[in-house]
């Protein structure tokens, strides 16, 4: 065993890039062979706790008897079939579930394939809808500072300027504009002045912007960081205010990951595009949607050329729908809200006592996620090595140590999880 996951490991070394990696001086990285319910099964033999629910997606846990099923059964009667001049149940059904369970204002789907280019297709709505209102000059973004939306040109363009490395692309990224990161912390108690930076470009700026992106009450990929909801409600009032578009990536946050089935409940609001995807297929097929309003959609429609420009390959992947549906299905028919909030209890109470620790500058939870905010970034070359002797996934970036695990996780299972955070950032 020790030497096919040896050899497996030399040839990924030899030949493949890893997510935001180097060939040259990679860290560590494992092979695994298989993955049940919460346990991630490497080729040397070890077995490993997931801490991670492979980004947000394995919201049910891997190997789901259901989610198999589903594809098992869209896969006898097809695979794929181009989306351009026809359809299929798996879409239509899917599209009707997701409208059904997103916000009443939203009524339209378009499937695409990955989170970045729900993003791309989501800021591209919003230009055409304002060209198609005869506003050209509507085309540019706001965004706010430590955003993540994606790896494409496009998304990049509207992450976070110093994290998304705008200097080094910077012949080919759009310039977009840029508010201050909301500062009040979700729960606490709202100072205006939050808003503010926001507000006074929206300002000034509103008659070249057509639309602000935001990742709602969670900041993902660009710090963990959990913000108030209020500042969800004065962004929908300024676009209102400015006639600007409001976009909501939740690609992060949907399906049930902070206590509310989409983050923009925590704020009792809806915004005129929706971007969903990780945990849309339960973290089994790669698919994503953009979820507009009848408006959009219509006047899209009905004015220039009449139809939206863009069209993937493979547009609303059959077998991508079939487990979607299983998904969503499996979640709504259980108690996902009951195991969150049990999640998020025992996240609290184990994850507390980090906070006595001399490098731990902050520890925050919301829901199914659970982070540790250390005082310097830490080594991969050796914290990777650390967590799996521990038998557990978890792996951090920066100088953030977290987890969302799936979940179906059991008591047990987190508090190892737990543990081996506290022990490893101690003995750092
Ligand atoms: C992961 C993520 C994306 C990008 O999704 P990909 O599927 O990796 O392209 C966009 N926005 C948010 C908030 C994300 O967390």
């Amino acid at each position: 065993m020790k030497i096919e996951s040896d050899r497996l490991i030399s040839l990924d070394r030899a030949h493949v890039w890893h997510p935001y990696a180097s060939m040259v001086n990679p860290t560590p990285v494992f092979a695994v062979v298989s993955a049940s319910g919460v346990r991630i099964k490497l080729a040397d033999g070890r077995v490993l706790i997931d801490g991670m629910a492979s980004w947000w997606c394995a919201i049910h846990g891997y190997n789901h008897p259901h989610l198999n099923a589903a594809i098992e059964k869209q896969l006898s009667l097809m695979a794929h079939v181009m989306f351009g001049g026809l359809t299929h149940t798996p879409a239509t059904t899917l599209a009707e579930q997701l409208v059904a369970m997103t916000p009443d204002l939203l009524q339209t789907v378009f499937f695409s394939d990955s989170g970045s280019v729900a993003v791309e297709v989501a800021m591209k709505m919003a230009i055409q809808y304002w060209a198609a209102r005869g506003q050209h000059g509507k085309q540019k973004l706001l965004s706010i500072r430590q955003a993540y939306h994606g790896d494409t040109l496009g998304a990049m363009a509207v992450c976070d300027p110093v994290t998304g490395m705008h200097t080094l692309f910077n012949q080919v990224l759009t310039q977009q504009y840029f508010a201050d990161a909301p500062k009040t912390r979700f729960n606490a108690k709202w100072l205006e002045d939050d808003i503010a930076s926001f507000s006074s470009l929206l300002k000034k700026q509103h008659k070249h912007i057509a639309a602000v992106i935001l990742e709602p009450v969670v900041q993902a990929a660009g710090g963990m960081w959990f913000y108030s909801a209020q500042y969800l409600k004065r962004a929908r009032q300024l676009c209102d205010e400015y006639n600007v578009l409001l976009i909501f990536d939740e690609i992060a946050t949907g399906f049930g990951r902070t206590g509310k089935l989409f983050a923009c409940e925590h704020a009792d609001i809806a915004p005129d595009i929706m971007c969903v995807g990780k945990a849309l297929t339960g973290g089994y097929m790669t698919l994503a949607a953009t979820l507009a309003t009848r408006d959009i959609a219509d006047t899209i429609s009905d004015n220039g050329n009449g139809v939206f420009m863009h069209g993937p390959t493979f547009m609303a992947n059959p077998l991508a729908c079939a487990v979607a549906l299983a998904s969503i299905e499996l979640l709504l028919s259980g108690p996902w809200q009951a195991r969150v909030e049990s999640i998020e209890a025992q996240l609290q109470a184990q994850l507390a006592p980090c906070r006595d620790l001399q490098n731990v500058t902050d520890v925050r939870v919301l829901g199914g996620i659970g982070v540790v905010e250390l005082d310097k970034p830490l080594d991969m070359h050796t914290v990777a090595h650390e967590f799996v002797q521990r038998g557990v996934w978890i792996r951090p970036f920066g100088r953030l140590v977290y987890i969302m695990p799936p979940y179906i996780i059991e008591t047990d299972d987190l508090t190892t999880l737990t543990s081996a955070i506290y022990n490893v950032v101690r003995e750092l």
